[in-house]
């Protein structure tokens, strides 16, 4: 038996529908995950989450939570779903991502990475082995392999030498986690019908902007096999037409039958092509990071509250928007909580936009299922202009 299960419903060229099924619920893809970085998502309760929003998996961040409480606290607690209380699927990250952001502060070699905790400045090392080791304790539902990511510009010679360190780095995760599902390691563990109740372990495709070297990638990958498969390291700084020349060229060549997940990308227009060129999954933080900047993504582009226009506008955010957010109150009350440096500001816009992200992909999926994509897509493209008007 296998931990997750994937069936494709429908297709509308690449675009696809499908549903994940996890030990902890169904998924419909394409999804949108929020980011719960350090065990939760910001500024949003959870009870938020699962009514109103209705999120069916939220992310982890590995980093952080290893760091800060840290695995023994995780640990007695019972694993990450019970310390945080969030009863629905769980990804974490490997932390690879993160400890290659902090730059400077990291050297990396075969074994692992080694760098300053940026908590309280001590020296910690993160390997495939610790990482699959930390994910197990957190007991998420969708482990990554740990992973190098290679900065958008870099040379071909630096990328190749970086996308094979990543499948090296996959082989070891994937023996460390087989390890450690058979020790029992996984605090998540629980018997779903028809599932293993083990862990799934998602791959990683590497490889910048060189569509030779993600092609491999995706062979090393494959080659080694996992349960889902991710392209990461997009949205580190490269073009916008490259990250979709990459998309549109490696998604396909990804396994149909396993979901596809784009790591850290992006805005809701980013989302909706990538879906088009056959992504499924889809994490990143600008829906809560730019709430708490005061930038609304509704489906007439984006808003910024901050702006004078809005000091009298009775309308919600986005007239189009079924959230209690805009159920109740106007730009114009936002706006004033904003400019006061009430904290609700932050709260009501980040669910506002988890809201948007999250009934854009209900939209792609009626989309795709009736066959009205390319419709959906001109349209919700052609909107986005209107600077929230
Ligand atoms: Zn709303």
């Amino acid at each position: 038996m296998t931990p997750i299960k994937f069936d494709i419903q429908a297709q509308d060229g690449e675009a696809r529908v499908g549903v994940l099924t996890t030990r902890r619920g169904v998924i419909e893809t394409p999804v949108f995950m929020p980011v719960g970085t350090a065990g939760t998502v910001k500024g949003v309760r959870f009870e938020e989450l699962e009514e109103d929003l209705d999120a069916r998996i939220i992310l982890g961040n590995t980093y952080h939570l290893w760091l800060r409480p840290g695995i023994d606290v995780i640990k007695s607690a019972g694993g990450l779903h019970r310390f945080i209380s969030w009863d629905r699927a769980l990804l974490t990250d490997s932390g690879g991502f993160q400890v290659w952001s902090l730059g400077a502060l990291r050297k990396i070699s075969e074994e692992g990475t080694e760098f300053r905790s940026h908590v309280d400045g001590s020296l910690r090392f993160l390997s495939p082995e610790v990482s699959m080791e930390v994910q197990a304790a957190l007991g998420s539902d969708i482990v990554m392999v740990f992973d190098e990511c290679a900065p958008g510009e870099a040379s071909h010679e630096d990328t190749e030498r970086s996308m094979n360190l990543t499948a090296r780095w996959a082989q070891r995760s994937k023996i460390a986690f087989d390890r450690l599902q058979s020790e029992g390691a996984d605090t998540g563990r629980r018997e779903a019908e028809d599932l293993s109740g083990r862990q799934a372990l998602f791959g990683i495709v590497q490889g910048a902007g060189h569509l030779d070297l993600r092609r491999i990638s995706v062979e090393q990958t494959v080659n080694i096999g996992f349960d889902g498969y991710a392209i990461g390291g997009l949205s580190v700084g490269e073009e916008k037409s490259l990250m979709f020349e990459v998309i549109e060229d490696i998604a396909p060549r990804m396994p149909k039958d396993a979901p596809r997940y784009l790591m850290g990308v992006g805005t809701p227009e980013d989302l909706v092509e990538a879906v088009a060129r056959g992504v499924d999954m889809f994490d990143c933080v600008l829906p809560t990071r730019n709430g708490r900047t005061g930038q609304a993504f509704t489906s007439r582009g984006k808003l910024n509250i901050k702006n004078a226009k809005w000091i009298n506008d009775q309308r919600p955010l986005d007239e189009g928007c079924r959230c209690a957010v805009c159920k109740r109150h106007s730009r114009a009350y936002l706006r004033h909580l904003y400019i006061a440096g009430e904290m609700l500001a932050s709260i009501l816009l980040s669910h506002h936009n988890l809201a948007f992200f999250l009934d854009t992909m209900r939209g792609v999926r009626q989309s795709i299922r009736s066959g009205d994509f390319p419709k959906f897509r001109r349209e919700f493209n052609e909107r986005l202009g209107a600077n929230g008007e």
